[in-house]
């Protein structure tokens, strides 16, 4: 598609050359301010092509080849999710930046499960929200220091399937980017973000819902307190990483 621009995008040029080359293209000879005015239509047409060279559609790793047990960047596969890295800021039940910057990193297993579910909830008018994905052992270290409560931070000992790249933390927003109401904000440790707390207002439970069917027809399962944290089948056997990514 890219190429089809470039060619429709060049052959105007080429024209209005042609044209103030060859004086048999008019009638009559040119006239200055016609002149002025094809040499501006030209510099035009030629800045456009220029801007598209600078700036190519941008294409994505193929997922072909890799191990799955292998961590990867997410956002080098798709452009079709978003983004909220709350530990990369202080908008966190820690207040703190634990993260340099904010990353979503997983293991290729992980990513393909997700590549499929956002499909599926793309077509439902909805895509997937990260708040979290892999998490450094060293970062699972940080936030028990701050928090050493594992009723609210894994011990970094025994590790957090984030720390083994089959967790990630979510939500639905719409394709615009507005989000659905899933009745509290994430990390909200309280009986209203509980998946079996039916007390809810019927817009929310249907949102919890088509996150938990989708993502469970996809490979992650849930935990009982939290209504956006997911966990791949079988990922706890993976061991724990603790590689930190670049921050440029
Ligand atoms: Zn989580």
């Amino acid at each position: 598609m890219h190429k089809q621009n470039l060619i429709r995008g060049t052959s105007p040029l080429f024209i209005i050359l042609f044209c103030l080359l060859i004086s048999s293209c008019k009638d009559k000879p040119s006239s200055d301010a016609e002149n002025k005015a094809a040499i501006e239509e030209a510099t035009e047409a030629l800045e456009t092509i220029l801007v598209k060279k600078e700036s190519p559609e941008k294409t994505f790793r193929s997922l072909k080849g890799l191990a799955d047990s292998t961590f990867v960047r997410l956002a080098d596969f798709s452009d079709g999710f978003a983004y909220d890295m709350r530990y990369a800021t202080t908008n966190n039940f820690l207040k703190e930046q634990v993260y340099e910057c904010g990353e979503c990193y997983t293991r290729v297993k992980t990513v393909k499960a997700l590549l499929a579910a956002n499909k599926a909830f793309k077509e439902k008018g909805a895509k997937i929200k990260f708040y979290d994905c892999y998490r450094p052992n060293s970062v699972q270290y940080k936030m028990w220091k701050i928090v050493p409560n594992p009723q609210y931070v894994a011990n970094p000992k025994k590790g957090s399937i984030h720390n083994k790249g089959g967790a990630v933390d979510i939500t639905l927003v719409t394709l615009d980017g507005e989000e659905l109401d899933m009745g509290t904000d994430f990390d909200f440790f309280g009986k209203r973000a509980y998946h079996d707390n039916l007390d809810l207002p019927k817009e929310i439970l249907v949102n919890r819902m088509l996150l938990k069917e989708t993502m469970k027809k996809h490979g992650f399962w849930s935990t009982r307190t939290e209504w956006w944290h997911y966990n791949l089948q079988g990922a706890h056997k993976d061991p724990i990483a603790n590689f930190n990514w670049d921050c440029e």
